[in-house]
């Protein structure tokens, strides 16, 4: 659990817009006086909009900006909208929010098990990013290697890329059957993040295999 910065609410510079696939990019704003902690998600969308939605926090608690990482989705109305933004525009922000987050007392003495499926990856890369000798293992789950965003900020030795759909792009099949065979014990900290599914798949896994739900935490997207 993370004890919960004040919420900001307010209009925030776009400084940036980075793509990392045709249809996934990271989203740079000033950052003005908006405090969180790394796991934690903030709500976005255009300046005067009604409808704004849920981002983890992509960039780092020290960083001097936000960024978010977003996925357009077929049809969907935010993330659409945020696909055409420009340099200069003002978006809405609120927050921080939320309770996914490490503790932070054991971060470098307890492995960590991070567990995400595309953008759900987001939270990691914030957490990384924001503790850099964290002892950790990330396994992302992504239909292609297209989508293994930002895969050189994290130690190759600590990344394992689960491709479901390309062969020969690290491990071949979802992250839950790559979690199925990967060597667990009851010390490790696992964090899940992403589809409802797969989420629901991890602590059926991890159940079976002896851990304790409380070394459990998820974040579901959709
Ligand atoms: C706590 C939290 C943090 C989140 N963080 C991120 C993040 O860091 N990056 C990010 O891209 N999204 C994130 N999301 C999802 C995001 O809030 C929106 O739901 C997503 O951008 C779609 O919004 P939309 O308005 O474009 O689509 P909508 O018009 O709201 O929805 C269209 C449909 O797409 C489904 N859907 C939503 N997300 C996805 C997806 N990723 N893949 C497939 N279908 C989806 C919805 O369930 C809905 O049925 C997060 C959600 C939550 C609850």
């Amino acid at each position: 659990m993370v004890s919960g910065p004040a919420v900001d609410e307010g209009l925030y510079k776009i400084r940036h817009i980075r793509f990392l696939t045709e249809s996934t990019f990271v989203l740079r704003i000033d950052r003005g006086n908006l405090q969180f902690k790394a796991g934690q998600h903030i709500i976005v969308g255009l300046e005067g909009a009604l409808n704004l939605r849920e981002y983890s926090v992509y960039s780092g608690e020290n960083d001097d900006y936000l960024e978010i990482l977003v996925r357009e989705v077929f049809k969907g109305s935010v993330s659409l909208q945020l696909k055409q933004v420009k340099p200069g525009q003002l978006l809405q922000v609120n927050g921080p929010f939320g309770s996914f987050g490490l503790e932070t007392f054991n971060i470098f003495s307890r492995k960590h098990i991070f567990i995400a499926t595309g953008t759900g990856i987001a939270p990691f890369h914030s957490f990384v990013r924001s503790y850099p000798g964290i002892n950790y293992i990330l396994l992302h789950g992504v239909s292609s290697a297209k989508e293994a965003y930002d895969r050189n900020d994290y130690d190759p030795h600590h990344y394992i890329l689960c491709s479901s759909k390309e062969k020969n792009a690290g491990f071949t099949g979802r992250v839950t059957k790559f979690l199925s065979g990967y060597p667990v014990d009851p010390e490790m900290l696992f964090y899940a993040c992403g589809n409802g599914s797969m989420i629901y798949e991890v602590y059926h896994i991890l159940r079976d295999k002896g851990i304790p739900v409380e070394n459990i935490n998820s974040e579901v997207y959709f």
